[in-house]
């Protein structure tokens, strides 16, 4: 069995691989897998700071507050660490099933990198210099062939024109890109959906260019151009220093040569390293209870823990899933029922196509909207990766042959291997990287935000800065743990308040 996935890593019950030989397997290889999955010190079970989910907030969280002294459980419901970003190793070569590219300009990702002397294992995910080297537009009128020159050039202009709605690129809208709603008048645009956006100005746009912005909103977004918020891309935009080119490079272009789980090691390494953290993975959690001299929390197998503080790190679309005690304040409940709108696929594929290595293409109207050339395998082959959206769902352990069509009616390839993770039927993450819909960053922003007594809300979802990146992890774990830091009062804070 899985002769193709040769790796002495344990392996998760998590993802899925297909070759021609072995059909479809669930289940990947990872760094990121936790054994012995329980590891559990005081018999007596009570903690300073339960953290509940071991993603990047939920390890960020775990480690500041172990490294500050305070006594740590950390929970999670899946086998390994890294929550919505993961990488499975497969024949020495990582695939990233989710989360992939940060950079500098994400602050936290790169204190991190710092810390942990990563900086020589970032390297560029895109290679111009051999084979076809050529942009694919593919509408159903046909194909529309270029160098990548002018495939920058053609989405620059389409996406300058998309943002510009104060002419001065956003700058005006949106001067503080950490703190998105300094200036009130961008709830006015917060009301616009990307389509209404497109309609606003597709008189303004050439057919090619009207063609691209459709493939580069609903990569974006994940969703549906009518029910992704105008404003998360402008939020895209003016992080990425206001530019196309700085959304490319901050979005798409620098990644871990080891694959992203070889980071989140790291995290739960140095954690695990104070002493002062216990663990249990596949152990999700049904119930929280917030009392008045601390948090009990209970597991679905009926474990019941208690602690001073409870992090809970779950994501904004599994939020719904918990039982609160009390009930959780209603802007609360009424942002976790509208949730997030991404249920984006994201699908890699082996290709005995070296020549592909530098190609990319854009499909607005197939299943795989965005793709590009990512890497070489060890045997040399080609490794695409790929992106679809909600408009156009696919699900590809359903049907991997509908899959595999779909890349090649992007550009004729001999696939010879297949590996994904499906987000949107994951009961633990029920959707990708956070994009909301119209309002719902102008409006509920605070309240996502917001404790719940001695329950303190950490994740990505709602971070301020790179709101549905690994940055926003960091940066919501990180701020968590100040929280409880300061109130439990340990000697040592490990970070500065965000
Ligand atoms: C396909 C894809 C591509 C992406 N690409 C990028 C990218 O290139 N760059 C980038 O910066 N970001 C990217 N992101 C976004 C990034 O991955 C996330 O924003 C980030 O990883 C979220 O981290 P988090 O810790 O906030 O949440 P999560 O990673 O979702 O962590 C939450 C944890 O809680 C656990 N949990 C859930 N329910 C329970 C329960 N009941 N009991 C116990 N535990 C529970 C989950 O299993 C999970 O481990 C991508 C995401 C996806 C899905």
């Amino acid at each position: 069995m899985h002769s193709s996935l040769p790796s002495n890593l344990p392996r998760s019950q998590d993802g899925f691989h297909w070759t021609p030989q072995e059909g479809l397997q669930p289940g990947l290889p990872s760094l990121g897998v936790i054994t012995p999955e329980t590891e559990i010190k005081q018999a007596r079970q009570t903690h300073d700071v339960i953290v509940v989910g071991a993603g990047y907030a939920g390890l960020s969280a775990a480690r500041n507050a172990a490294k500050s002294g305070l006594s740590v459980l950390l929970l999670e419901a899946r086998d390994r660490i890294g929550g919505r970003t993961w990488s499975s190793n497969i024949e020495g070569y990582p695939y990233e099933l989710g989360g992939t590219w940060i950079h500098w300009g994400q602050p936290h990702t790169f204190r991190e990198i710092y810390h942990y002397g990563m900086k020589p294992d970032l390297e560029v995910s895109q290679d111009h210099s051999r084979g076809v080297n050529r942009f694919d537009l593919i509408t159903p009128d046909g194909t529309k062939s270029m160098s990548h020159k002018e495939e920058d050039a053609l989405l620059e202009s389409a996406v300058r024109k998309f943002i510009d709605v104060d002419g001065v690129l956003a700058r005006e809208v949106m001067p503080f890109p950490h703190t998105p709603n300094a200036n009130p008048d961008i709830a006015k645009y917060d009301k616009l959906s990307m389509a209404d956006r497109i309609d606003q100005i597709k008189d303004d746009l050439t057919p090619s260019e009207l063609a691209a912005l459709e493939g580069f909103v609903l990569l974006c977004s994940g969703g549906k151009a009518n029910n992704t918020g105008f404003y998360d891309i402008v939020r895209w935009w003016a992080l990425g220093f206001y530019s196309y080119q700085g959304i490319l490079d901050t979005c798409v272009t620098y990644k871990l040569r080891g694959g992203q789980s070889s980071f989140a090691r790291r995290f739960f390494e140095e954690a695990k390293a104070t002493g002062n953290l216990s663990y249990a993975f596949r152990s999700p959690i049904s119930r929280i209870n917030s009392r008045d001299n601390g948090v009990q929390v209970i597991a679905a197998n009926g474990k019941q823990f208690t602690a001073s503080r409870l992090i809970c790190t779950i994501p904004l679309n599994v939020l719904g899933t918990i039982q609160f005690d009390p009930p959780l304040a209603p802007a609360k409940q009424q942002a976790i029922s509208i949730g997030q709108i991404n249920q984006c696929s994201k699908v890699h594929a082996e290709v005995r196509n070296p020549e592909l290595r530098s190609w990319s293409g854009i499909a607005p109207s197939n299943k795989l909207v965005y793709a590009f050339g990512d890497g070489t395998t060890p045997r040399g082959n080609t490794h695409i990766v790929a992106f679809g959206a909600d408009v156009n769902p696919l699900h590809p352990e359903e049907d991997v042959a509908v899959t595999k069509q779909s890349f090649t009616d992007l550009v004729p390839m001999d696939i010879q291997r297949v590996v994904f993770h499906n987000w949107s039927k994951d009961p633990y993450a029920q959707g990708a990287w956070c994009m909301f819909e119209p309002g719902v960053g102008t409006t509920y922003l605070d309240a996502l935000r917001a404790r719940h007594g001695n329950v303190l809300f950490a994740n990505s979802d709602w971070a301020t800065g790179w709101r549905g990146f690994i940055d926003g992890a960091i940066e919501e774990g990180s701020r968590a743990a100040v929280m409880a830091q300061e109130e439990l009062g340990t000697a040592k804070p490990v970070s500065h308040r965000l």
